[in-house]
């Protein structure tokens, strides 16, 4: 179950698989009724996962390397920088062949006089631009990935039924990101979106390539909510592209590292007829397990039997345990816990005097790391 192995097998299948990709994210969903199985990455993790990452996407058949979609959810280093490397090389030697990919750089964001940029968003967008364009939002005209200034939601259909229900970022998440990004480019002596520029600073920075590139709910106590912060004040994390995945009625929340009132405030929306709250079957717990990016309102708003959380702790020591602890008490049903990495931070959980009762937690094997969740065939 743990890692690895892509499995073949004749039936419905949608699996999410927690990619090794340390104090990251890199999610590969696989989806299919049993003829054609369907692939979508979600992020590649930072540089230092890359060779976890790579060996996992190098496991697919050298005929089928097709994937639906490719998702970079925001510009920060543990979700972008490992896509940097996928797409550096030529495209002939890509990992994986994405049909569509969904980023939001420079060129996407011009919104009046106010562009967004970023580094790492820079090196991103140039080689999109080089690489492969047609690919790029292809599903929004070429335009960002965000919800319409009208309010409404947007719906996006993948093959074979699959459907995707974009949940963040709208346009003021997106703009309060262009300040840091016009900041971050400044040291290059060219504009924020100067692709040419960005691909030569992208050449010198041969981490990512080698020398391959050229120029070319109410159990929450007071006391738990006030650890909850509910704000995250990365503005990099707000612009973070998150969406319901629903497949022959499985869903899963995707919430990259998304602030939680617009997660919220859309998961609102989508409530009908008098509907509480959201049921779905599985949640990716938004920024590894923050405990800035929960709240009290989100766990009244959604309903999920699976709980994933991607990080092996490196770096900011998640998850907190204020947000783990906001779930079990929080959550509707009985919740599994599902982290990718034993760590100091995820092993406690195992050894709680609830554990078994009140909640469920999942770890990789012995000497493993990475974990798969089968929405069809959960292992309980
Ligand atoms: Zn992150």
């Amino acid at each position: 179950m743990p890692t690895g192995n892509l499995r073949h097998g004749g039936k419905v299948q949608f699996d999410i698989h927690m990619l090794p990709a340390k104090h990251g994210d890199a999610l590969w969903i696989e989806y299919g009724d049993g003829t054609k199985r369907r692939r979508v990455l979600v992020d590649a993790g930072p540089i230092n996962a890359w060779q976890a990452i790579s060996a996992h996407l190098d496991k697919l058949p050298d005929d089928d390397r097709n994937v639906e979609l490719l998702v970079i959810t925001h510009v920060d280093t543990d979700h972008i920088e490992g896509v940097i490397r996928l797409l550096a090389p030529p495209v002939a030697k890509w990992l994986i062949q994405p049909q569509e990919i969904w980023f939001n750089g420079y060129e996407h964001m011009r919104s009046g006089e106010r562009p967004l940029g970023g580094k790492h968003g820079e090196f991103l967008s140039a080689l999109l631009h080089r690489r492969n364009a047609a690919s790029w939002n292809k599903a929004f005209k070429g335009e960002a990935v965000m919800l319409p200034d009208s309010g409404c939601l947007i719906e996006i259909p993948l093959a074979d039924g699959m459907k995707l229900t974009l949940l963040s970022p709208n346009r003021s998440k997106l703009l309060e990101m262009a300040t840091q990004w016009e900041r971050d480019v400044a040291a290059w002596e060219a504009d924020p979106g100067d692709l040419e520029s960005g691909w030569e600073e992208l050449v010198k920075t041969t981490k990512y390539h080698g020398s391959e590139l050229s120029l070319g709910p109410e159990d929450i106590t007071d006391k738990l909510q006030k650890q909850l912060r509910g704000h995250d004040g990365s503005k990099a994390n707000g612009s973070s592209i998150a969406f319901l995945a629903s497949y022959r009625g499985r869903t899963c929340l995707f919430l990259a590292d998304a602030h939680a009132d617009i997660v919220c405030d859309s998961i609102r929306k989508m409530l009908v007829d008098g509907q509480a709250f959201l049921k779905v079957d599985a949640v990716k717990v938004s920024h590894h397990g923050s405990r800035n990016n929960i709240t009290s309102e989100f766990m009244e708003l959604v309903d999920a039997d699976h709980w994933l959380i991607s990080t092996n702790g490196d770096v900011h020591g998640l998850p907190n345990e204020a947000a783990i602890e906001a779930i079990i008490v929080g959550a509707r049903s009985k919740p599994t816990l599902w982290f990718n990495y034993r760590s100091k931070f995820t092993e406690p959980f195992e050894r709680d005097a609830r554990h078994g009762v009140e909640f469920q937690t999942r770890y990789p094997g012995d000497g493993q790391e990475g974990l798969r969740l089968s929405l069809f065939t959960p292992e309980q």
